[in-house]
C-alpha cells in the first residue's frame, strides 16, 4: 500500500477569504486534520462546511502525536497539518513532524498561503531584496536588547520579528536605546483584518504613535537596514549620475545602485534598460 501524504496547509491570518481553493479541497479530502487548537479550527471548518476529523497537535504533544501521525501515514492515511493562523512550522508547531517524515521518507507537501511575516514585509515599503526573520522577540528587556544589538550593524537586510501587543512599547524603548532614535522601522498590526494598520517611521516616531493608547492586536515589527533613510535621489537619478562616469560599466553602475537602494540587480538592470536612450554609450 502506498504511504499517505502529509499536507502542510496554510490558513488565513485574519480574513477568512484568504484561503486557497486547493487548501479547501485538501482539508475536505484528507483522512485527518491535525490542528493546533481544534476549537479555533472548528470555526474555520464550520465556515467552509468541512467535516473532516480534527485532532489536536500543539507544542507540548508534538513529539508523541507526531509518532501517531507517522503510523497513520504508513497505513496509507493522508493527514493535513494546520496551525491557528498562517503557515505551519513558522513560529508554530510542525518542524519536528516534518523532520520525522523526511527521516522516514514519507511524502510531505505544502499548500501555500498566508504567512504574517511575508505579508508584513511586502507591505512595509522597507528594502526587502534581502531580509531576515528572527521569530518572536524575547519577553525580557535584557535579552531583547541583545537581539537589537545584533542588528546595529545590519546594513543589508531588513529584520522582522513577531511581537505581542502588550510588549510593543517596552520593545520600542529598548529598540530606541540600542539602535538610536532615528533608526527606520515599520510595524504592521492586524493584517487582513478590519483594523489593519501600517506604521512607517523612526523609532522615536513609533514611540510617539503607539504611546497614545493601549496597543491591541497582532503585530509584526520590522527594522530597516542601518543607514537606510528615505532615498535622497531616485533610482533613475542615481543611474544617470553614475552613468556620467566614463570609467564605470553598466554592470558596476547596476551593482552600486542596487546596493544603495536595497534592490536586486535584475530590478535595477531592467530600469537601466528602460532608460536606454539616456544611458547610451555605457559599456554593456
Ligand atoms: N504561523 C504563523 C504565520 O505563518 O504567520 C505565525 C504564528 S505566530 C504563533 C503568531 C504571531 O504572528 C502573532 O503573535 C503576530 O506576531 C503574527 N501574526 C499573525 N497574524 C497576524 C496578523 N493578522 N497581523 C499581524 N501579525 C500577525
Amino acid at each position: 500500500m502506498a504511504d499517505g501524504i502529509l499536507y502542510l496547509v496554510a490558513t488565513p491570518i485574519g480574513n477568512l477569504e484568504d484561503i486557497t481553493l486547493r487548501a479547501l479541497r485538501v482539508l475536505k479530502e484528507v483522512d485527518l486534520v491535525a490542528a493546533e487548537d481544534t476549537r479555533h479550527s472548528r470555526k474555520l471548518f464550520n465556515h467552509f462546511g468541512i467535516t473532516t476529523s480534527l485532532t489536536s497537535f500543539f507544542q507540548h504533544n508534538e513529539a508523541a502525536k507526531g509518532e501517531r501521525i507517522i503510523e497513520l501515514l504508513r497505513q496509507g492515511k493522508s493527514v493535513a497539518l494546520i496551525s491557528d493562523a498562517g503557515t505551519p512550522a513558522i513560529s508554530d508547531p510542525g518542524y519536528l513532524l516534518v523532520c520525522r517524515c523526511h527521516e522516514e521518507r514519507l511524502p510531505v507537501t505544502a499548500i501555500p498561503g498566508p504567512c504574517a511575516v511575508v505579508v508584513a514585509l511586502s507591505l512595509s515599503g522597507l528594502p526587502v531584496a534581502r531580509f531576515a526573520f528572527d521569530g518572536f522577540l524575547p519577553a525580557k528587556s535584557g535579552a531583547r536588547r541583545e537581539v537589537f544589538a545584533g542588528v546595529a550593524n545590519e546594513y543589508q537586510r531588513t529584520v522582522a520579528y513577531y511581537e505581542a501587543p502588550h510588549r510593543l512599547l517596552a520593545a520600542l524603548h529598548d529598540l530606541r536605546d540600542v539602535l538610536g532614535a532615528e533608526r527606520q522601522i515599520a510595524i504592521v498590526r492586524e493584517l487582513t483584518k478590519i483594523h489593519e494598520e501600517l506604521f512607517r517611521g523612526s523609532a522615536d516616531e513609533a514611540l510617539e504613535h503607539f504611546g497614545q493608547s493601549r496597543v491591541r492586536g497582532e503585530i509584526v515589527l520590522m527594522i530597516a537596514p542601518a543607514m537606510v533613510k528615505p532615498p535622497q535621489e531616485t533610482v533613475r537619478e542615481a543611474l544617470r549620475r553614475l552613468g556620467a562616469d566614463p570609467d564605470l560599466s553598466r554592470r558596476d553602475i547596476v551593482k552600486q545602485v542596487a546596493r544603495q537602494f536595497g534592490l536586486s540587480g535584475s530590478e535595477v538592470y531592467k530600469e537601466s534598460l528602460d532608460m536606454d536612450d539616456e544611458m547610451e554609450g555605457i559599456n554593456g
